[in-house]
């Protein structure tokens, strides 16, 4: 029986989708009122949900555990019981005996990198070099805790700052290898994979210790392609969306339903405020709260909205982390709807502002999705 029941009307074009709960493995929390403001959004359809910790950062045990049970409070209240996974910002001080408490904590527990150079990304600067943090890692491989990666360099080895486009390639082709080298043990995620290097070395691991997550929009949308639209500066984010070569590659591989790749959206709300300007002044990050219809737009594009897509968006995360996967009673459904497909802005009344979902505009050149989660 296929794991996707998909209800067509007679000329072949699709009502529903029912599908197994699926999971996110790439989500911003946030905190304070935008938290409150985009929590729900993004609990209300996953089983597992990964959570980053660039805002504050997250930079302890204490924070870890804390923010874990502020956002279990939050979703508790709005009847969710999302089961969470926790990330700690990886800085110098992350010792061995850090790894070894993060270890026995009732939760599960990654430890995410971003480049150490401010700018880079939302919330990057904080962090040190792969090179600096040698013990840390290692101690990481041992109590089989998972480095989740943001791997862009910002510069080449001469000291030139590197284009947006250029950076995650630099860095499968001159940091990657060293960093898979000297800790084989070491589980490694590639957090939103953009370019057909980084797929490629995922596929040359061959014992698996290399996985990678996928978020829609590096699926289906080129940066020349973003660049002509009305809401272009709601698609800027790190990294930056690539050339046609690099979406046909995401999207084979995603497709493919191979077990080392998953979905990890990258949700991450930003006030509409910090999103106008010039494109290279928008803040990063896309607001995703309908990035299921993304995902299953473009698997449709790629004639994969089969059991590849459940295993992709329902079965890969949790299979990866050693989790169950969802029971076959727990569903969500997506609705076919030209409308409402991307959600309406997310108000956040105490900044007097809202949180634009990608491809949403008022003009004519809106992003046409299809289909419409329906959240319960
Ligand atoms: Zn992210």
């Amino acid at each position: 029986m296929s794991l996707l029941q998909i209800e067509r009307d007679n000329l072949g074009h699709i009502l529903s989708i029912v599908m197994p709960r699926p999971s996110n493995f790439h989500a911003h929390l946030r905190t304070d009122t935008l938290m409150r403001a985009i929590a729900y959004d993004i609990m209300c359809w996953v089983k597992y949900l990964l959570v980053m910790p660039n805002t504050g950062p997250i930079d302890t045990v204490e924070k870890v555990v804390a923010y874990y049970y502020l956002l279990t409070k939050i979703a508790e209240a709005r009847g969710l019981k999302p089961e969470l996974i926790m990330t700690i910002y990886l800085t110098d001080r992350l010792t061995p005996a850090m790894v070894e408490r993060l270890a026995k904590l009732p939760f599960k527990v990654a430890v995410k990198y971003y480049p150490p150079h401010k700018g880079a990304t939302t919330g990057s600067g904080e962090g040190v070099p792969l090179s600096d943090v040698r013990e840390g890692l290692r101690a990481m491989a041992e109590h089989k805790i998972r480095l989740l990666g943001h791997f862009e360099s910002v510069y080449d080895k001469n000291g030139r700052e590197l284009p947006h486009l250029e950076r995650e390639e630099y860095f499968m082709l001159h940091e990657f290898p060293r960093l898979r080298d000297e800790h084989p043990e070491l589980d490694i995620n590639i957090e939103h994979a953009s370019t057909a290097l980084a797929i490629e070395r995922v596929k040359e691991d061959s014992r698996g210790k290399t996985t990678c997550g996928f978020t829609p929009h590096h699926l289906f949308l080129t940066l020349p392609e973003l660049m002509k639209k009305s809401w272009a500066n709601h698609g800027r984010c790190m990294p930056t969306p690539k050339s046609q070569h690099n979406v046909d590659a995401c999207l084979e591989f995603a497709a493919s339903g191979d077990a080392r790749a998953h979905l990890g959206d990258d949700t991450a709300a930003h006030l509409s405020a910090t999103k106008q300007g010039p494109f290279d002044q928008a803040a990063c990050g896309c607001w995703l709260p309908h990035s299921l219809s993304l995902y299953a737009m473009a698997f449709k594009r790629a004639g994969a909205l089969d059991d590849r897509f459940v295993r992709f968006a329902c079965y890969n995360g949790p299979d990866t982390w050693g989790l169950p996967r969802p029971l076959p009673e727990d569903t969500v459904k997506l609705v076919a709807d030209d409308i409402h497909d991307i959600p309406e802005p997310t108000p956040v009344p105490e900044k007097n502002d809202v949180v634009i979902p990608l491809g949403w505009t008022k003009e004519q050149d809106r992003l046409k999705v299809g289909l419409r989660l329906f959240c319960d």
